[in-house]
């Protein structure tokens, strides 16, 4: 039973940031902390501490959530690519008039050196493979491969964390399951093993899985870069210690 006299806190999660923060937050006198994954992955990482899993039923049944819960504050700490749980996030503590924090790691760069084409959706980095590519190192995740199936003509090597679905829409070539953080090495070997000539990667930024985009540039490789989702307004930090120091002022403001 969650202790009532406490600031009660939900983290939106399912990123190292969000895991980190709640560990960070569990030793703050006054705020306790409830960790929220999706449950996408079949084995999670689970952060210490009081965690949920699921969806919640759309923004009613986040709105429902918080209210019976008691929830003062939400922190959106999801993936910058998980842009519907971000929505529904914003209208529901709009809706509860609570305070809300997005919790979002800056995006990656381009650096010299780096040949990316930036494209808006995974349908367009697919237009772009059609021409452009014979073996695709392919690292958007298990829930976008059916975007790709249709370009039988190229050969993917495809990683994720979990396999895809016995009924799900794949494109040729390999699977490759595997959770970062990933190191150079790994993936200067990975490139080289399998004759990689393009790689397709969301902009998710950190360092978690920035090494292919450097042993990318290392072999004048090009990078199908899928740009970031639109978030929804109001205020945001890049980091956990930004995270931490803007819950401290609201706790003792
Ligand atoms: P999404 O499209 O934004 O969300 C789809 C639905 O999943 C939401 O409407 C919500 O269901 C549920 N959901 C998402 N995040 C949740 C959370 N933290 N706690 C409880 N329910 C959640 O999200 P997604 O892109 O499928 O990502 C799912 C999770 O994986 C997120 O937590 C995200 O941080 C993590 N993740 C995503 C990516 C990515 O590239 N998208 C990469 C790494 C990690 P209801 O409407 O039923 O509440």
């Amino acid at each position: 039973m969650l202790n009532a006299k406490y600031k009660r806190v939900l983290i939106l999660g399912g990123t190292g940031e969000a895991a980190e923060l709640g560990v960070r937050i569990a030793n703050i006198n006054g705020i306790e902390a409830i960790a929220s994954l999706a449950g996408r992955t079949r084995e999670p990482s689970i952060p210490s501490g009081n965690v949920r899993i699921g969806g919640f039923g759309g923004v009613e049944g986040l709105v429902e959530y918080l209210r019976q819960m008691k929830i003062d504050i939400l922190i959106d700490a999801t993936h910058p690519f998980a842009n519907q749980i971000s929505y529904n996030a914003a209208a529901a503590a709009n809706k509860i008039k609570i305070l809300r924090l997005m919790l979002i790691r800056p995006a990656w760069e381009k650096m010299t050196g780096d040949r990316w084409i930036e494209v808006d959706s995974n349908s367009a980095a697919a237009d772009i493979l059609k021409n452009q590519a014979k073996r695709v190192f392919l690292t958007v995740g298990r829930q976008e491969l059916s975007t790709f199936a249709h370009l039988q003509h190229i050969w993917f090597l495809m990683r994720m964390i979990d396999p895809p679905g016995k009924d799900a829409l794949v494109p040729p070539g390999m699977i490759l399951c595997d959770r970062g953080p990933f190191v150079l090495e790994n993936e200067r070997k990975i490139l080289i093993q399998h004759n990689i000539d393009t790689i397709v990667s969301k902009n998710s930024g950190g360092d978690a899985t920035y090494a292919k985009i450097m042993a990318a540039r290392e072999r004048d490789l090009q990078v199908v870069m899928v740009k970031r989702p639109k978030v929804p307004a109001g205020e945001q930090v890049a980091d956990v210690d930004s995270a931490v120091a803007w819950l401290l002022n609201k706790l003792h403001s």
